[in-house]
C-alpha cells in the first residue's frame, strides 16, 4: 500500500441541468463527475482521478457480472446551517468498504485514499449538494472484479469508482412507522457467509424475502438467523434495535450483520445519555412476548439512508403486535433529532464525526 497518490481532475464539458430540490427522490439523479481507480496484478492501485460522469464499458465475460465479486458501500455529505458541505464518518465508511473487500478476497485500498476520493468527488459536484432541509449528496463508493475471464477465482484486475446522487428528505412528514414482517422461510446471511460485508449478494438474496412481505402488506423483513430460525439479526438492510423495559438491545456483530456506521453512532449516543444498553442475541420469541405484556417500548432500524425508521407494527407466524400505538417512540425521535443535528452542522460533533469538504476556488 502506497501513500496517498495525487487525484487528477478533468471537468465535464457538459454538464447537466440540475434537478430542483423539491422532486428528488433516490439515487434516480447522477451528478456531472466520478471518481474512479483501477487495480491490476503487480503495479497494485493506481490512477485515482475525478473524471465526466460515465458509463463503463466491459467485455461480456467480465468476472464481475458472473460471480459478484462486488463490495460498495455508502454515506452522505450534507450542506450545513452554514453553507459549509461535511462528510458523516467518512473514515469509518473508508474502513467498512476495506472490510468488506477483505471478505471477497478484493485487494485492500488505502483508507486515507479512499476518504479523500470522497472529499474529490464531493468537491469537484459541490454545486449537487442540494440546500432544501433534509436533503443531501448521497455518495456511492463501489470495488468491482473486471477480469475477463470466466474462471472461478478471484479476479486479477479492479476498479473502485465513485458515484453520487442528490437525494430528497427521507421523511418529508415528519419520521413515520413501518410495518415489518419476521419471516422463517428465508434468511440473509449465514455465520462464515457474507453477512459481514456490504456486497452486491447479500442484496440480489433479500429480494424474494422483500416481495413476500410487500406482498403480505409490509414495509420490510425482520431477518431471522440461518440456523435455528429465532434470533433476530437485521431488518432489511438496516440494524435493529429495540427498548425492552428500560434495556435498549441490538443484535451483536457476531458475523451475520452488517457492522453499521449508523449502529455505531447511535449506541455511542445512548452510551453517552447513560442509557442502559445490551448488544446481545434477542429472540423473536422474547420480543413478540414483550410486545404482548406491554414491555416492549420501541423499535426502530438504523442506517444511513434513513438515520432511524421507527417500527409500528410486527408480524410474526399470523400474530400482529403494535408497538407504542403504531407512533413513532420518544426515544427514537431524540436519536434522530440527536444524529440530524450533527450532520447539519447545528448540534455540537462532540465525537468528530464530521468532516469538512473544502471547496475549490473558482475562478
Ligand atoms: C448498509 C447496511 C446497514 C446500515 O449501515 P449504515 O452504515 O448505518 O448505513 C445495515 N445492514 C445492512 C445489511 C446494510 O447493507
Amino acid at each position: 500500500m502506497t501513500a496517498p497518490a495525487q487525484i487528477s481532475l478533468t471537468r465535464t464539458q457538459n454538464p447537466a441541468v440540475k434537478p430542483a430540490d423539491a422532486s428528488l427522490s433516490f439515487g434516480k439523479v447522477l451528478t456531472d463527475h466520478m471518481f474512479i481507480m483501477n487495480y491490476t496484478e503487480g503495479k497494485g492501485w493506481h490512477d485515482p482521478r475525478v473524471v465526466p460522469y460515465a458509463p463503463l464499458s466491459m467485455d461480456p465475460a467480465t468476472s464481475v457480472l458472473h460471480y459478484g465479486q462486488a463490495v460498495f458501500d455508502g454515506l452522505k455529505a450534507y450542506r450545513g446551517a452554514d453553507g459549509a458541505i461535511r462528510l458523516f464518518r467518512a473514515r469509518r465508511h473508508a474502513e467498512r468498504l476495506n472490510k468488506s473487500c477483505r471478505a471477497l478476497c478484493i485487494p485492500e485500498l488505502d483508507p486515507e485514499l479512499v476518504r479523500q476520493s470522497f472529499e474529490a468527488i464531493v468537491a469537484a459536484d459541490h454545486d449537487w449538494v442540494p440546500h432544501a432541509p433534509g436533503t443531501s449528496l448521497y455518495i456511492r463508493p463501489t470495488v468491482i472484479a473486471t477480469d475477463v475471464m470466466l474462471g472461478v477465482h478471484p479476479a486479477h484486475s479492479y476498479i473502485y469508482f465513485v458515484i453520487c446522487s442528490p437525494v430528497g428528505a427521507y421523511y418529508k412528514e415528519g419520521v413515520k412507522p413501518v410495518r415489518i414482517l419476521a419471516t422463517d422461510n428465508h434468511v440473509r446471511a449465514v455465520q462464515g457467509g457474507l453477512g459481514e460485508a456490504k456486497t452486491a449478494a447479500n442484496y440480489a438474496a433479500s429480494l424474494s424475502a422483500q416481495q413476500e412481505a410487500e406482498r403480505a402488506g409490509y414495509t420490510q423483513v425482520l431477518w431471522l438467523d440461518g440456523v435455528e430460525r429465532k434470533w433476530i439479526d437485521e431488518v432489511g438492510t438496516m440494524n435493529i434495535m429495540m427498548q425492552i423495559g428500560d434495556e435498549v438491545i441490538t443484535p451483536p456483530l457476531a458475523g451475520t450483520i452488517l457492522d453499521g456506521v449508523t449502529r455505531n453512532s447511535i449506541l455511542t449516543l445512548l452510551r453517552d445519555w447513560g442509557v442502559n444498553v445490551s448488544e446481545r442475541r434477542v429472540s423473536i420469541d422474547e420480543v413478540m412476548q414483550a410486545g404482548r405484556d406491554g414491555t416492549l417500548k420501541e423499535m426502530w432500524g438504523t442506517g444511513t439512508a434513513a438515520v432511524v425508521s421507527p417500527v409500528g407494527q410486527l408480524g410474526y407466524k399470523g400474530e400482529v403486535i403494535s408497538i407504542g400505538n403504531g407512533q413513532t417512540g420518544a426515544l427514537t425521535q431524540k436519536l434522530y433529532d440527536a444524529i440530524v443535528g450533527i450532520q447539519y452542522g447545528r448540534a455540537e460533533d462532540k465525537h468528530g464525526w464530521m468532516s469538512e469538504v473544502k471547496l475549490p476556488v473558482e475562478a
